[in-house]
């Protein structure tokens, strides 16, 4: 068995009593490219949360890698570990050219010692190597607040492969972008997969189908099923309380 890259064992977050994880059990290994479904309050983002350190568990144990035991360290260790996390809403620094949020985000993950160390041609090449993988090389000295809202997510995206994090947490992807960018976003993530570990939330089920290899699905804040996208798909009690959801709310549209 390879080491895990990621293992929640029993892990119980409660908010006033309320649990929004409820003894989870969860693991991923290297290079896994993993999406995570459920209804809304499921205790998606959650798992995000604590996975990342910005909650801690009132119960159970966050393992990554090599049984470093992540309740006990602070969110900007995590980052050092190893983990990278792209949030829900973009949030690039609109007057600074996509180069120099890419130049930012590089420097966040080198700083102290080696920064200095770091050449500065290296970098540049670093930077455009990921400027050509999100699709923006052409676009290195316009203002990040000038792109499109599919090209602002492609951006956040490059922001975390730059730091080349063993761990990728992305939530929500594709929410808002056209039927096009959303494709184009499953190549990207799915081109990841194999080099990084790649955990993804996302409610399109389209983009689901997609990028799918496994999928967990997550209800009231416990896994209901995980599996390969035929066996998620027809398993009564998730197409009851999710997938049965997807089709009424896509026939109020
Ligand atoms: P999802 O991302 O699956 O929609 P979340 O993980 O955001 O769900 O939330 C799971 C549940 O936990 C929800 O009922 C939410 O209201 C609750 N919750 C999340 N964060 C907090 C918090 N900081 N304080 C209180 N309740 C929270
Ligand atoms: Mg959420």
């Amino acid at each position: 068995m390879p080491t895990s890259i990621i293992y929640l064992e029993g892990v119980t977050v409660s908010f006033d009593g309320f649990k929004a994880l409820n003894n989870l059990n969860f693991i991923m290994y290297p290079g896994e490219l993993r999406v995570v479904i459920g209804p809304n309050g499921a205790g998606k983002t959650t798992l995000l949360d604590v996975i990342s350190g910005k909650v801690r568990p009132s119960e159970g144990r966050v393992i990554f890698g090599e049984l470093t035991e992540l309740s006990s360290l602070a969110e900007h260790e995590m980052a050092k570990l190893g983990i990278g996390r792209k949030f829900q809403t973009p949030s690039v620094f609109k007057h600074l050219s996509v180069y120099e949020n890419l130049e930012l985000a590089c420097h966040q993950k080198s700083k102290g010692v080696f920064a200095t160390l770091f050449s500065k041609r290296g970098e540049r090449d670093k930077i455009f190597s990921v400027l050509e993988y999100i699709g923006l090389a052409e676009k290195a000295w316009h203002k990040a607040g000038a792109l499109s809202h599919g090209e602002k997510q492609w951006l956040e995206i490059g922001m975390v492969v730059i730091q080349d994090p063993r761990l990728m947490l992305i939530d929500e992807p594709v929410a808002g972008m056209t039927g096009k960018e959303t494709e184009k976003t499953g190549e990207l993530l799915t081109s990841l997969a194999g080099k990084h570990s790649v955990l993804v939330i996302e409610h399109d089920m389209n983009f689901v189908r997609q990028i799918a290899q496994t999928i967990t699905v997550l209800h009231e804040g416990t896994v209901l099923c995980e599996g390969a996208l035929e066996k998620v798909q027809s398993d009564p009690r998730v197409v009851e309380i999710y997938l049965g959801r997807e089709h009424k709310s896509h026939a109020n549209h």
